[in-house]
């Protein structure tokens, strides 16, 4: 993908002049995040969320395919999270060696036991995807991963249109600007949470968005939640910290949080080793085990693993799950990448040789979210080198490097001049769906995010310091 602003990104003085005015732009739309400094308070100061100074080209074919698989994904995650038998075997393995899969398990697990109060679910999920660039140069969408647990940056896109809109009208380019996407994810996302709240159907119960205290992504969390507001649907903040001492369940499991009762439970945290003491682990079981509706139940994070990523990829798995829905398979099958298992046996030693050989065409990956726990090149060789006599292997596995065609743009970063580099992009499809019981209520997209980072980094996002947003330019 040649870019078209190439000329433009030769200009420094005029970069310099248009960075700053794409800043204040920025920080005038809310495009914010707490400081590193200052990350439980927005009192003293904040700055903008790193982004491109110009949209990125994306084929407009890559956009729609990866806007039609989105309702397919919806549908396969709810079938694996409702999938016992699936998830058991699937992760059998990994839970023996990953301590944090097994813990979630472990509560997943308890709650079958005691049977699942909860009859309404939403999955508020976000695919994320690479252009593979072909042998003849034409790009393909592959998936990376798809996230289903505090799936984030929907509010900040929602507001980095017209930042880019700003900067091409800035340069004349009115018919440019016009071109650049509407997005707005907050809002579709605040609809999921508002159908499953209104299913619930208790008209004084509250949101409970449970996040931590040193959160520099609050002003992302706080456009749903306004969003959600002005439906008349009220949030409350806690973290699972005040789970443990204020949150209760009554005798039919309903949950009350400082004797208010919860409707619905937002994660926006919770998807980490770290972020979990021993009362934090109480807590998510006590809120697992409620009828509030969780968003995602306990299920559905397990469904986001990437060992079950990896397992769907098996021949016959898409079957099994989606009986009957031939387009939807080859519409999901078109999208993934290479991805092999590393349990012990014949085919997880072919999978290890064969990342040995070729290092460069693979990614190791554990059971992690939030960036910067892949392993690449000669870590990864050093890796596979240790874990390949260990049960411990069947922790990771291994996927096809997806490697994009790079381009040039220019990033922008809070306390750092304006850097014209090459860059890959990443692009997410925001998710929604709410099933009642058996019957699937709603299922759509809900807007995108495009993240773009120099090709000096293997891995990472936006919150990792990694990558900054971006607005796909359709051509
Ligand atoms: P996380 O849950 O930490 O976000 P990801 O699977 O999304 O894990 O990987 C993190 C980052 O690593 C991605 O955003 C992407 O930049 C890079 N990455 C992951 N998988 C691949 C791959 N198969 N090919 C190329 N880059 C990848
Ligand atoms: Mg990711």
């Amino acid at each position: 993908m040649a870019t078209s602003w190439g000329s433009l990104l030769q200009d420094e003085q005029q970069l310099e002049e248009l960075a700053r005015q794409a800043v204040d732009r920025a920080l005038a739309e809310g495009v914010l995040l707490r400081t590193k400094q200052e990350p439980s308070s927005s009192d003293q100061v904040v700055s903008y969320a790193p982004f491109t100074l110009f949209p990125s080209l994306v084929p407009c074919a890559l956009l729609e395919q990866a806007y039609a698989v989105q309702m397919d994904f919806n549908l396969l995650v709810d079938a694996v999270s409702q999938n016992a038998v699936f998830l058991e075997q699937t992760l059998s393995s990994t839970i023996k060696r990953d301590n944090f899969t097994a813990k979630l398990f472990d509560i997943y697990k308890q709650v079958l036991k005691e049977g699942i109060a909860q009859t309404v679910f939403l999955g508020l999920n976000r695919s994320d995807y690479m252009f593979q660039s072909n042998a003849d140069g034409s790009p393909a969408l592959k998936q990376i991963e798809i996230n289903t647990i505090s799936a984030s940056f929907g509010g900040l896109a929602s507001r980095t249109p017209d930042v880019h809109r700003h900067v091409l009208n800035v340069l004349n380019k009115t018919t440019e600007a016009t071109k650049i996407l509407s997005n707005n994810p907050s809002k579709g996302l605040a609809l999921g949470i508002a159908k499953a709240w209104e299913l619930y159907g208790s008209a004084n119960a509250l949101v409970l968005l449970i996040a931590q205290e040193k959160e520099r992504n609050i002003f992302d969390q706080r456009a749903i939640e306004n969003e959600l507001l002005a439906r008349n649907i009220h949030v409350i903040r806690r973290r699972f910290e005040d789970v443990s001492e204020k949150g209760s369940l009554d005798q039919d499991r309903k949950l009350f949080m400082d004797g208010q009762e919860v409707a619905v439970v937002y994660f926006r945290d919770g998807y980490m080793p770290s972020q979990y003491s021993l009362q934090n682990w109480e807590a998510r079981l006590l809120l697992e085990r409620s009828c509030a509706v969780k968003c995602p139940d306990i299920a559905t994070q397990l469904a986001g693993t990437k060992k079950v990523q990896q397992e769907l990829s098996r021949v016959g798995m898409l079957e099994m799950l989606l009986p009957g829905q031939s387009e939807a398979i080859a519409r999901l099958r078109a999208t993934f990448a290479g991805l092999y298992s590393l349990d012990m046996g014949e085919e997880g030693d072919q999978a290890i040789a064969e990342a040995l050989t070729a290092p460069s065409r693979f990614v190791l990956k554990p059971q992690r979210e939030g960036g910067g726990n892949n392993l690449y090149g000669e870590e990864m060789v050093q890796a596979l080198e240790r874990l390949k006599d260990s049960d411990e292997r069947a922790s990771y596995i291994l996927m096809e490097k997806i490697e994009p065609e790079p381009f040039r743009n220019c990033l922008l970063r809070p306390g750092s001049s304006a850097r014209v580099v090459q860059c890959i992009s990443e692009l997410g499809i925001f998710g929604v769906y709410v099933r009642q019981g058996k019957t699937l209520v709603m299922n759509t997209h809900a807007g995108h995010l495009l993240r773009t980072k120099a090709i000096e980094h293997a891995d990472g996002g936006v919150a990792a310091g990694v990558a900054v947003l971006d607005n796909p330019y359709p051509v």
